[in-house]
């Protein structure tokens, strides 16, 4: 399986559905609007049940959305997860107008609430690849750096973080973005 082992943390890569992952939060790709969409959105919201977009619509009352690179956390309704992180990943426009900063950005507010809420197992998605169309590749290399950044600075705080990829290409995609970050960490 690949994984890489930071301190007390395990970052782990799995194929499958993120719905059905038995982790303290898992992290919904979602919309602005936290109203629910396609891709990971609706899969959450289908399986969750009414209750998270109950709490959306409380979050949406109160705050007015949640802006690219932000993130929101409710319930986890009936999933096996006690709560969902909903961030908001950049839509690809061709890279420069600051995508990278804004998947970054989700990623790390994103375990910044974990922490917050004591959530010490975490999985994601990989955010924008799919309706939000950033490109793979870069998008894996953001994600993993990003994570083993968080987790370096923060080596108390999680157990482990999942990426649950979709389909056996985008694992292979991440397997290979994990073993570059491996390179690097080891010099
Ligand atoms: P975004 O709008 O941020 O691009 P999407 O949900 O459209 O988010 O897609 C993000 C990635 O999640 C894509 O690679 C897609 O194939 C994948 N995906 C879709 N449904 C699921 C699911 N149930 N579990 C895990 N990954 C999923």
């Amino acid at each position: 399986m690949p994984e890489i082992t930071i301190g007390a943390t395990v970052v782990r890569l799995v194929q499958g559905d993120i719905t059905g992952q038995r982790v303290d939060a898992i992290v919904n790709a979602a919309n602005s609007s936290l109203l629910g969409g396609g891709g990971v959105d609706g899969a959450s919201h289908r399986a969750g049940g009414p209750e998270i977009l109950a709490e959306c619509r409380q979050i949406v009352a109160r705050q007015g959305g949640c802006k690219t690179g932000h993130a929101v956390i409710t319930t986890a309704g009936a999933l096996a997860a006690q709560k969902v992180i909903h961030t908001v990943g950049p839509v690809w426009t061709g890279g420069t107008r600051g995508e990278n900063v804004g998947l970054e950005s989700a990623y790390e507010r994103s375990l910044g609430l974990a922490r917050e809420h004591g959530l010490r197992s975490v999985a994601f998605p990989s955010i924008s690849t799919g309706a939000y169309r950033f490109p793979i590749d870069q998008a894996a290399l953001i994600a993993l750096n990003t994570v083993v950044r968080f987790v370096r600075q923060h080596a108390d705080a999680l157990d482990e973080v999942r990426f649950v990829l979709f389909t056996e290409a985008d694992l292979a995609v991440y397997a290979r973005a994990l073993d570059e970050v491996r390179d690097t960490m080891l010099g």
